[in-house]
């Protein structure tokens, strides 16, 4: 399997699995009045760093887990747990009276698979 293009930045890492659930505007089933669930979807491969809002009046550009994955490749971990708010907004900015942030919620999991130890000789 091919690596993401990102992941080239982390030569350390063969695959990074991603399982996510998102809060807010645009989350969860549409067709149904049902809330989304608060459970992890089935891990993927992260196929971007950048997951979209599911806002679709949002203008921001979602949520970069870029930072999470680079701190966690510092510290050598494979499993950690992140929420990250979305920073975007609703609105053109024609509109700026109507203008508000976008509260959108991710909540993720992200499990780094390591490239085996190259032994040292
Ligand atoms: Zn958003």
């Amino acid at each position: 399997m091919l690596a993401s293009e990102f992941l080239k930045t982390f030569p350390m890492l063969h695959d990074v699995l991603i399982e996510s659930w998102q809060e807010g505007m645009g989350a969860g089933n549409p067709y149904t009045t049902t809330p989304p669930g608060r459970s992890y979807g089935l891990p993927h491969s992260a196929a971007t760093r950048v997951i979209p809002c599911a806002n679709r009046s949002c203008n921001g550009r979602g949520f970069d887990i870029f930072q999470d994955i680079s701190e966690m490749v510092r510290e050598k971990l494979h499993i950690k747990e992140f929420v990250q708010v979305c920073c975007g907004d609703e609105g053109s900015p024609k509109e700026a009276q109507r203008r508000r942030d976008c509260v959108n919620t991710l909540h993720y999991r992200l499990t780094l698979k390591y490239e085996p130890e190259q032994p040292s000789s």
